[in-house]
């Protein structure tokens, strides 16, 4: 079976990822000991911790391989993807900049459930009022 994920690194590019403390939190604990909260995070605008990116992409891109350095424990909303909530439209959307959306939630179930828990995350973990 095709891989949906073709490491193409785009969504790591100039990334605007979300984290919730506990993302932060499990990050911290599996990072070693000369990498920092405040070398990854900033907050935004908004008043939420956000990914940051380091000439132009996330900083735990690794650029040769173009894959996630943290992979085993990157943040929630890098598992939703490409899976994103469009705040103005209300609703779950895929993200226009992944190349194989078309390969991702082909099970129309799979994607109501990975809605579901995308909502659950941002009102839960992130404070957000999307309804
Ligand atoms: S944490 Fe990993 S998957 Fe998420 S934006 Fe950074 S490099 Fe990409
Ligand atoms: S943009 Fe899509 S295909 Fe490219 S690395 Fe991200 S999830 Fe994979």
């Amino acid at each position: 079976m095709k891989n949906k994920c073709e490491n193409c690194g785009k969504c790591c590019l100039e990334t605007e990822m979300i984290l919730s403390s506990e993302d932060i939190e499990l990050i911290n604990k599996n990072l070693n000991d000369n990498i920092g909260e405040g070398d990854f995070v900033f907050k935004n605008n908004n008043k939420h911790f956000q990914l940051k990116n380091i000439e132009g992409h996330c900083k735990f891109l690794d650029l040769f391989s173009k894959k996630c350095k943290i992979y085993e424990f990157r943040p929630q909303g890098c598992r939703f993807y490409p899976l994103i909530y469009d705040i103005n439209k209300k609703k779950c959307i895929p993200d226009e900049d992944c190349p194989r959306t078309n390969l991702f939630y082909i099970n129309i179930q799979d994607l109501k459930n990975a809605c579901q828990n995308l909502k659950i995350f941002l009102e839960k973990q992130l404070n957000m009022k999307i309804n």
